[in-house]
């Protein structure tokens, strides 16, 4: 958190707004909202989350618990997803969404949501580890007595994430120029963003003028 304080003490007399970019855990949000409440300015959260739409922030907990945490400082004008896949962005926007409502409801405030996604290839991103191989069951071993099998992890489609809020994005080799997604396939997302009732939109790592001029005609064409 003092690292959160200095940074806000140097910006403050010059900033608007205060936004915090790619936060990966409950902890950092926290000490984001901690070191603001002492100015306090409008906020906006910027979460990064995994790329597979499980709502997880990077370091494995629960986005809602990073927004549980974010619906105690009423200052908050934004809850944002960002520097994470266009799908894990659209995944997240519903529980933005009922967080946002919640905060506004209390400060008497429009939150925004939004999101300004990656547009690299998730899976041939580096460092990403290998799927783990199947263990080996031995069949029909003796005198061993077998546990039953773990349940299956509970399965939801993109479109069950979504609330059926807006259509879900299908991402084809099409949208990709080598391992970057193209404006023409990242507008698309954005376009299902706004839908889903995303106000402010963007672009991070990876992104080009290309890829804003594509929010801007997504924008343009959702009024
Ligand atoms: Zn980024």
């Amino acid at each position: 958190m003092e690292e959160y304080s200095k940074l806000i003490e140097g910006l403050n007399p010059c900033v608007d707004l205060f936004i915090t970019e790619t936060l990966c855990s409950v902890r950092e949000v926290r000490a984001a909202c901690e070191a603001l409440s002492a100015v306090p300015r409008p906020l906006f959260i910027g979460v990064s989350v995994k790329d597979d739409g499980s709502n997880r922030l990077r370091s494995g907990e629960d986005l809602q618990a990073a927004l549980d945490v974010a619906k105690n400082y009423g200052f908050i004008r934004g809850l944002l997803v960002n520097c994470s896949s266009p799908a894990a962005v659209g995944a997240a926007l519903p529980l933005l969404k009922a967080a946002a409502m919640e905060i506004g409801r209390d400060a008497e405030e429009t939150v925004r949501i939004g999101g300004y996604a990656n547009l690299f290839k998730v899976s041939r991103r580096a460092g990403a580890p290998p799927p783990p191989a199947p263990a080996p069951t031995p069949a029909g071993a003796p005198g061993r007595p077998s546990s039953p099998p773990p349940p299956p992890p509970p399965q939801q489609t993109t479109d069950e994430w979504l609330g059926g809020e807006a259509p879900a994005v299908t991402t084809e080799d099409g949208d990709y120029s080598g391992d970057v997604m193209t404006p023409a396939g990242y507008a698309k997302h954005v376009a299902s963003w706004i839908e889903a009732g995303a106000t402010v939109v963007g672009a991070c790592c990876g992104s080009t003028p290309a890829h804003i001029q594509a929010c801007r005609a997504a924008i343009t064409a959702s009024a």
